[in-house]
């Protein structure tokens, strides 16, 4: 599954894992992963070359260009006196003076903003910052001189840098596209949506699309639209599932899961820019990483409403256990741990202690299996995009060959073995499996490949 956003101005690496459920029976099955890069790079800054001055000249009146560059210069400074008292009206919770700076012939944008003040009333909030990133605005528009007037609008790129208390080690950066207008001789927040058609679309976050409910549980901050009881049942079960993951994975993690829960698919597809087929999976986990240290990451799990609330309270368990584990093993799932491995660790411990008959829990392998097709190599890592009509089995297969390995070499050798592959910096996954399986099991993939097929036709057939 490949996921992308194009917000935010640092090089950051979206890292996304997904639980497939198997709709039938009200169970599941698991997993998904995905790492795709995406660069971030900041706009060019153009650069302004210095006006030349002859030497020895006289002080005369001030060049048409020096009272350009004055009056560029206050406008800088206005706007940025703007963009620090929106900051600090969110942070002060103080909605009079957060809507002071918006252009009240703007209407619309009033009440979206008001809106989004009301609805971050839930929000623990940790950080906000609102701040130009560089000095530059778009260039002219003829659309925009008639809309606001000629010289009296600018649209300068704006980042808002945000954390949640508690949660975020690290904010999250979003670049905004804005527009502000001069009214009265003042800079006000004009518009939100004028680049939206060109490729400027300002992301909007859970909180601009409807009011917010949060509910805390032991490490969990669950936020969705309503106080409902899908969302309390996904603040209690995901903090049940921490300590389960500590059970296997050990503590060496953050422990601290915000998870998200939109109202439908299409919501949660549209907070993290993606166009992927959603309609078989229950969550997701996704972390934006910097490529700083990797260290810190702002880490989330999704949940698709549409598909996760058609489980029983096992298959949702089973569910928030395997994300959990994802959030857990993010740090050290490095680029060379194939899906397999990620998605057969997490339904691993997402099903361990969970008394589900493999008729059940490997229903569609076993239709295949009982079908003579059993399969001949591991998941690639494009069978667990949401449109495989096979995905399911894909995880199946994976949580069977990570319990296989589990079954025969032991559980912590199964967990030194995932974080010897994540650290590797080889670029061939395929050569790093060969080394870690020889160092850590003494076998090869064909022998590993063999084990798991006889397992499959031992277990399923
Ligand atoms: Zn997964």
């Amino acid at each position: 599954m490949k996921l992308s956003r194009a917000t935010g101005t640092r090089s950051t690496r979206l890292v996304a894992f997904a639980v497939v459920l198997q709709l039938s029976m009200g169970l599941l099955s698991v997993a998904v992963v995905d790492q795709p890069d995406v660069q971030r790079q900041p706009a060019a800054t153009p650069s302004t070359a210095p006006e030349p001055r002859a030497a020895g000249a006289q002080r005369a009146a001030p060049s048409a260009a020096e009272l350009e560059r004055a009056a560029d210069t206050e406008r800088k400074g206005q706007v940025e006196r703007l963009l620090a008292a929106r900051s600090a009206a969110i942070l002060g919770r103080d909605r009079t003076a957060f809507l002071a700076t918006v252009d009240p012939r703007a209407a619309a944008l009033q009440a979206r903003q008001a809106a989004m003040f009301d609805a971050l009333a839930a929000v623990p909030i940790g950080t906000w910052k609102y701040g130009l990133t560089q000095r530059s605005g778009r260039a002219a528009d003829a659309a925009l001189d008639l809309r606001y007037g000629r010289g009296l609008w600018w649209a300068p790129p704006v980042t808002l840098s945000y954390g949640l208390a508690g949660f975020d080690d690290i904010p999250t950066i979003d670049k905004h596209h804005l527009t502000f207008v001069r009214r009265d001789g003042r800079w006000l927040l004009g518009a939100d949506d004028d680049f939206d058609a060109v490729g400027g679309r300002t992301p909007r976050a859970l909180w601009e699309r409807g009011p917010v409910a949060a509910v805390r549980a032991p490490g969990v901050l669950a936020l969705g639209h309503e106080d409902t009881s899908v969302l309390r049942n996904v603040a209690s079960l995901t903090s049940a599932a921490i300590p389960r993951v500590n059970e296997v994975w050990g503590e060496q993690w953050g422990k601290r899961v915000v998870v998200i829960v939109p109202s439908s698919a299409q919501e949660m597809a549209s907070l993290i820019d993606s166009t992927q087929d959603f309609s078989q999976i229950a969550a997701v986990a996704t972390a934006e990483v910097s490529d700083a240290s990797g260290e810190d990451a702002i880490e989330r799990i999704l949940v698709n409403p549409d598909t996760f609330t058609k489980l029983g309270q096992l298959g949702r368990r089973v569910v928030l256990t395997h994300e959990v584990t994802h959030v857990a093993a993010r740090r050290v799932t490095g680029p060379a741990v194939p899906a397999w491995l990620a998605e057969g660790l997490a339904d691993y411990v997402g099903y361990k202690d969970v008394k589900v008959p493999l008729s059940v829990a490997a229903r569609n392998l076993r239709k295949d299996v009982r079908a003579g097709r059993l399969p001949t190599a591991l998941p690639t890592d494009e069978a667990f995009n949401g449109g495989n009509p096979a995905l399911a089995q894909a995880y199946e297969q994976s949580w069977l060959a990570v319990r296989l390995l589990v079954e025969r070499y032991g559980e912590a050798e199964l967990l030194a073995f995932y974080r010897a592959v994540g650290a590797s910096e080889g670029s061939d996954s395929s050569v790093v499996l060969s080394t870690e399986l020889r160092d850590a099991f003494g076998i090869d993939d064909v022998r590993l490949i063999a084990d798991w097929r006889a397992a499959l036709q031992r277990q399923l057939g």
